[in-house]
């Protein structure tokens, strides 16, 4: 039961992350951007304001290579590095979808080459040719940083190839024999740009389903550490925290809370006459029992064995006995269908006790319910006690 925790998640995450090529399963898909938004965002800010710095530097490399352009390029590219910051503040103010800054660098690229080959076209500098091949620059940096859309980045690398071989193709006043040059030097960079954008976007995806297979794995183990296995209900190290929890948060005792232990009537017998998996399954009978008849404020645990405890707040020694006359007639009612198709039939003896002023510590309280059940046991047993009756 516990294993099936969330069974289908996890074997999805698990096949996902067996892929050759990972892709986020749509059920995890907001969550992969939200993860993102919370790693990345910082990261994508820094980038993009250090490549803009990058590329507004290169005003000094155009004053010294390329004069006869030098002061339209510190206008031209000063203009676009300031509008790129500005954009990239908002979008990190505004928008804080990190979808958007995935691609900024990459779509800023595109206007930053653009530009880049107008100059160069404008220029009659010896050093153009120089200038041409520094240009790969852009498509690396362009694939350097993406972390998400892959897709994206090859559209967007396909639209900066498109611009530098038509800038080339001018620079080199449209010889061919240059541009096939330009081309066996271009493309396997460009190819190397692409595998780093595909192998960036391959990690962020492995490193979030891994987190997310952890944190399953981890619910699915809480779970285990205070579930008890046969029946499903809590176990009694999970009655302990939640029973204390809830008697020492504030004012929670200014409120009547009762204790009701219970324990199932010659259940030795049962198990000697029907064997262990008959006994288990009048087991979970009463954990389903009890699962109808309490409120959801009601804390219920198997407390051990053929034990069971229940936490009662708001709930004075009167509603108390009320509930449990409840309980015990419900589980007298129901049975375990045998083999034979008979019906198995079975009763429990419950004891009771209430918090007060002078019973606040639970270890205590339940050894007084424990004496209240051993009186009902002594009464004949498929019977209540308290322990107001047994002091
Ligand atoms: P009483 O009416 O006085 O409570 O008699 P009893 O036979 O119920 O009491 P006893 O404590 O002698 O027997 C409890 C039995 O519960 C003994 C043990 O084998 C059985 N038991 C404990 N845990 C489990 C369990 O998980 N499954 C099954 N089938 N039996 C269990
Ligand atoms: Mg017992
Ligand atoms: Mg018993």
């Amino acid at each position: 039961m516990i294993n099936e925790y969330k069974k289908e998640s996890r074997l999805l995450i698990q096949k996902a992350l067996e892929q050759s090529f990972i892709s986020v399963p749509a059920q995890f898909r907001q969550e992969f951007f939200r993860y993102q938004q919370a790693h990345l965002f910082k990261f994508f800010l820094q980038v993009n304001l250090v490549a803009q710095l990058a590329y507004f530097s290169y005003i000094f490399a155009d004053w010294f290579m390329l004069p006869d352009i030098g002061f339209i390029a510190f206008l031209v590219k000063g203009s676009y590095t300031l509008c790129m910051t500005l954009i990239t503040f908002a979008i990190y103010k505004y928008s804080k979808s990190n979808l958007v800054f995935d691609l900024m660098l990459p779509a800023s690229i595109v206007g930053a080459t653009a530009i880049w080959f107008w100059l160069v076209n404008l220029s009659q500098s010896p050093d153009v040719p120089i200038y041409l091949y520094a240009s790969l620059v852009f498509i690396v940096l362009a694939n350097l940083c993406i972390q998400i859309r892959f897709k994206a980045a090859v559209i967007i690398s396909m639209l900066i190839s498109l611009i530098m071989y038509i800038g080339v193709y001018f620079a080199v006043s449209k010889d061919l024999h240059q541009l096939q040059i330009f081309a066996l030097i271009y493309n396997p960079v460009l190819m190397f740009s692409l595998y780093i954008s595909w192998n960036s976007t391959q990690k962020s995806r492995i490193v979030f389903l891994h987190n997310k297979l952890d944190q399953l794995n981890r619910e699915a183990l809480d779970i285990m550490a205070h579930t008890d296995v046969l029946t499903g209900l809590n176990n009694r190290r999970q009655f302990m925290q939640l029973a204390n929890y809830h008697i020492h948060s504030q004012n929670k005792l200014q409120h009547p809370t009762a204790l009701l232990i219970f324990d199932v009537d010659r259940f030795k017998t049962i198990n000697d006459q029907f064997g262990h998996f008959v006994g288990d399954f009048v087991l979970q009978q009463i954990a389903d029992t009890c699962r109808h008849v309490l409120r959801s404020q009601d804390i219920l645990a198997r407390f051990g064995g053929e034990e069971f405890i229940i936490l009662l707040p708001n709930t004075n020694l009167h509603q108390a006995l009320e509930i449990a006359e409840r309980l015990r007639k419900s589980i007298e009612n129901s049975g375990v269908k045998l083999e034979t198709q008979q019906e198995l039939k079975f009763t429990v003896s419950i004891g009771i006790a209430e918090f007060n002023a002078k019973n606040r510590d639970l270890h205590h309280v339940i050894q007084l319910a424990d004496k209240a059940l051993y009186q009902a046991k002594n009464m004949g047993r498929n019977a209540i006690s308290t322990y107001k009756t047994a002091s």
